[in-house]
């Protein structure tokens, strides 16, 4: 096995276990290790400290997989790791109530660069390192021992696998295709997936217990549910007796994916609005129209996909905030999110406190929410927390 020597100094993060190694910490690498390869990584003095994915065109030149140096990395290896990531989802699909969710969250599950969501009878990857890739047959022999989904889709389209050297995929890679539209029950409701062209592995699972906790405040109220996508925070709300819903996307596929998904729950589509627009321009609109609201949902696309980006993703978490603010009756409740993983809650509430400020409003912080259980924040992986929100009282 080839080794990877670590520069003296750069030990700490390696021995609390963080998955990270980046390029500059690396001092010398023996041999020449191909993309993708299990290295062994040692410290100046030689010694061993943990196994990993090599791969010299990313920033992140190792992904630490394990520092037992007597537990290969062998087929049992990522076999033993899919088996607990998926056994620890059963609570998230017991209830019957809920048959989509996210079974393995890369560096969460010891896994980094696989990700794989639930839809049913099918199974949604994103493969994003080529430690991984190489992996790929064992991974999915596993993944059909255990759950003999009916298709296993490779959704591997994001833009982050540019950073590993590898293509964008969008196959088949055991089973069958999927239908067009895959069906699938998230909190007793009824959702339709377009796994192939929806966003991301197709479905947002990440926001299953937000959008249940936040149609609990939506009961006679006049909901506006901004960045609605597929539906979710729409549908729990107007299942939860919402006296209007009017939803904004600037999708085309997804207000449509969602009018499906009113029509196929039998909710009544006179109490809703679809409106496919900018959402800074259409809350503008509002403003404008003197159209005001008891709830809103702000939950945009990442703003800061990086932590140099978080000025300028902070003035437009500002805006957006502001204007929102401004559209609420007295009372009201904004539930504002953030899913860009250099925004911490405490920057949040900051940005949060500048909108109110002004717009003119009192705010408070009523209710705070997280990522669900089935995408796990691992202690020593702190980035893997990214998604934040606020449920706001505005007064
Ligand atoms: N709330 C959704 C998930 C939102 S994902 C749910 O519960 O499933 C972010 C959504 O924002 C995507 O559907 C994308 O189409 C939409 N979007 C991105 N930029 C937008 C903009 N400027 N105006 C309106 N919608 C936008």
């Amino acid at each position: 096995m080839f080794e990877v020597i670590l520069k003296k100094g750069k030990e700490k993060a390696v021995l609390q276990r963080h998955p990270w190694v980046f390029s500059g910490a690396i001092e010398r690498v023996k041999g020449e290790p191909a993309n993708g390869d299990v290295v062994k990584l040692i410290d100046a003095q030689g010694r061993f400290m943990a196994y990993g994915f090599y791969n010299d065109q990313s920033r992140v030149a190792l992904r630490l997989l394990e520092w037992d140096e007597s537990t290969p990395i062998d087929e049992n290896w990522f076999r033993r790791k899919v088996a607990i990531a998926v056994e620890s989802r059963n609570y998230v699909l017991q209830s019957g109530k809920t048959d989509t969710c996210r079974l393995i969250f890369s560096e969460a599950d010891y896994l980094p660069g696989l990700i794989v969501d639930k839809y049913s009878d099918y199974l949604s990857l994103q493969i994003l390192t080529s430690g991984i890739q190489n992996n790929l047959s064992v991974i999915i022999d596993e993944l059909q021992h255990l759950l003999q989904p009916k298709g296993i889709y490779d959704k591997s389209d994001a833009t982050s696998r540019a950073h590993e050297g590898l293509a964008t995929t969008n196959e088949v890679l055991a089973g069958s295709p999927p239908p067009e539209l895959v069906e699938v029950k998230e909190n007793d409701i009824t959702y339709v997936i377009n796994i192939a062209e929806g966003q991301k592995s197709g479905f947002y699972c990440d926001q299953r217990d937000n959008r249940h906790i936040l149609a609990s405040h939506a009961a006679g109220k006049k909901v506006l549910d901004c960045f609605s996508y597929t539906g979710g925070f729409t549908l729990n709300s107007l299942k939860q007796g919402a006296a209007f819903v009017t939803s904004v996307d600037s999708s085309a596929l997804a207000i449509e994916t969602l009018r499906k998904n009113i029509e196929l729950n039998g909710l009544d589509a006179a109490r809703h609005a679809a409106v496919q627009s900018d959402v800074n321009k259409q809350l503008r609109r509002f403003k404008e129209d003197g159209e005001m609201f008891d709830v809103i949902v702000l939950d945009p696309p990442k703003y800061a996909p990086s932590r140099s980006a978080l000025d300028r993703a902070s003035r437009a978490y500002k805006d957006l905030n502001r204007i929102a603010m401004l559209l609420l009756n007295k009372g009201g409740l904004l539930a504002t999110f953030s899913c860009s993983g250099a925004m911490d809650i405490d920057t949040f509430k900051q940005v949060l406190a500048w909108a109110a400020l002004d717009a003119g409003k009192q705010v408070q912080f009523i209710n705070q929410f997280c990522q669900p259980e089935d995408h796990p924040v691992r202690a020593s992986f702190p980035e893997g927390e990214y998604l934040k929100g606020l449920l706001c009282r505005v007064i």
